[in-house]
């Protein structure tokens, strides 16, 4: 059985990180979606709200399991023996910044294969730090995270003000 990772910083899981993760489950038997703790990136949301938002939306595929990782991917994958890591692909802009990840992992664990997947089209412009900004100005978000991400965000931001 091929199990696969999933690995990003879901800051937060958005519809176009599931439309990947249903996609990849047709594919592969098991899909783990693994949630980085990427203090680099300064998240908004901890690493323990992204990984329970998650495990909220994705309960119902039983596929599908949600951990959390702060080691090198290449490390990681070895120790959870995945064989293949997946990967989104938006547009041209998302190809360097891939490709290059893509090369790199496999320089340090040449076993691991990057499949990239492509999103239905009306997420081909959704990220995550779209739809934070989005709701920090009082946007609607409805048609592009879950409802409980939605409500993580109204949280979130009405901090702020
Ligand atoms: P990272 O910090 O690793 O880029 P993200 O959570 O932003 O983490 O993204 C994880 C993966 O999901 C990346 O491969 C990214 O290209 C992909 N991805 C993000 N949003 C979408 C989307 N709307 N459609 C398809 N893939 C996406």
């Amino acid at each position: 059985m091929v199990t696969v990772l999933y690995p990003g910083t879901f800051d937060p899981i958005t519809n176009g990180h599931t439309d990947i993760i249903v996609r990849a489950t047709k594919l592969f038997k098991r899909v783990i979606v693994a949630i980085a703790a990427n203090p680099g990136k300064s998240p908004v949301f901890s690493l323990e709200q992204r990984v329970r938002l998650a495990q909220t939306i994705l309960g119902d595929l039983t596929q599908v399991e949600v951990v959390q990782f702060s080691e090198l991917l290449s490390k990681f994958a070895r120790s959870m023996e995945a064989k293949v890591i997946i990967r989104g692909l938006r547009a041209v802009s998302d190809f360097d910044y891939e490709f290059q990840l893509a090369g790199m992992n496999r320089r340090l664990a040449p076993e691991l294969e990057t499949v990239f997947l492509t999103p239905a089209e009306q997420y081909t412009f959704l990220s995550s730090s779209v739809v934070r900004e989005v709701a920090a100005l009082g946007g609607d978000v409805s048609a592009f995270v879950h409802p409980v991400v939605k409500t993580a965000l109204s949280e979130r931001f009405s901090k702020n003000i």
